[in-house]
């Protein structure tokens, strides 16, 4: 059975353990805190008849320290999430410092995936063109996505096991 590591990384509050818990339990609540599961979520999946063990793991601390909290994190992925939130620009305008961090850490070959989250909401900071754009840029393929209803998670989650088998 395949496993794969993958890490939802981005700024605090923009829903990554939120999306960790809607892919391994199917489940939002705003109230949900579970200190034993912040490191690390777990599910056994089958996606294109194949099954494997996957791993959602999240950064947590603000990603400006990247270098300082995050390497241990980013060099262990097997792939990496980049999420912002649709409603918060700062999350989004912080990316870029973090990719950059990636591509020192690992150079251009550990897939990356660009993820808008909490599509949901109706108050959009950033659009989806915007969002679009900074993928292309980062060469990687980008879903908008809402841990609360639970929109195309599941999708990302097989989108990106798909990238890693073809690795
Ligand atoms: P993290 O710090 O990035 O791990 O963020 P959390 O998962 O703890 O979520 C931060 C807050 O955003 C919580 O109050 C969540 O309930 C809320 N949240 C997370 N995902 C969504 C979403 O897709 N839609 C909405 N409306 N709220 C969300």
């Amino acid at each position: 059975m395949d496993q794969w590591s993958i890490l939802l990384s981005g700024s605090e509050g923009i829903g990554k353990k939120a999306l960790a818990v809607q892919f391994t339990m199917q489940n939002f609540d705003e109230t949900y805190y579970d200190p034993t599961l912040e490191e690390g979520y777990r599910k056994q999946w089958v996606v294109d008849n194949q099954t494997c063990l996957v791993y959602a793991t999240t950064t947590v601390g603000e990603i400006e320290n990247a270098v300082y909290n995050h390497w241990q994190s980013i060099y262990r992925a097997d792939g990496i999430f980049l999420v912002y939130s649709i409603s918060y620009r700062p999350s989004f305008d912080q990316l870029r410092a973090f990719w950059q961090e990636i591509r020192r850490i690992r150079g251009d070959n550990i897939p990356l995936i660009l993820l808008a989250n909490k599509c949901d909401l109706l108050d959009h900071e950033i659009s989806t063109t915007e969002g679009a754009a900074l993928a292309s840029q980062f060469g990687c393929p980008f879903l908008e996505v809402s841990a609360k209803t639970g929109l195309n998670v599941d999708r990302a989650f097989a989108d990106f096991i798909r990238l890693l088998r073809q690795q």
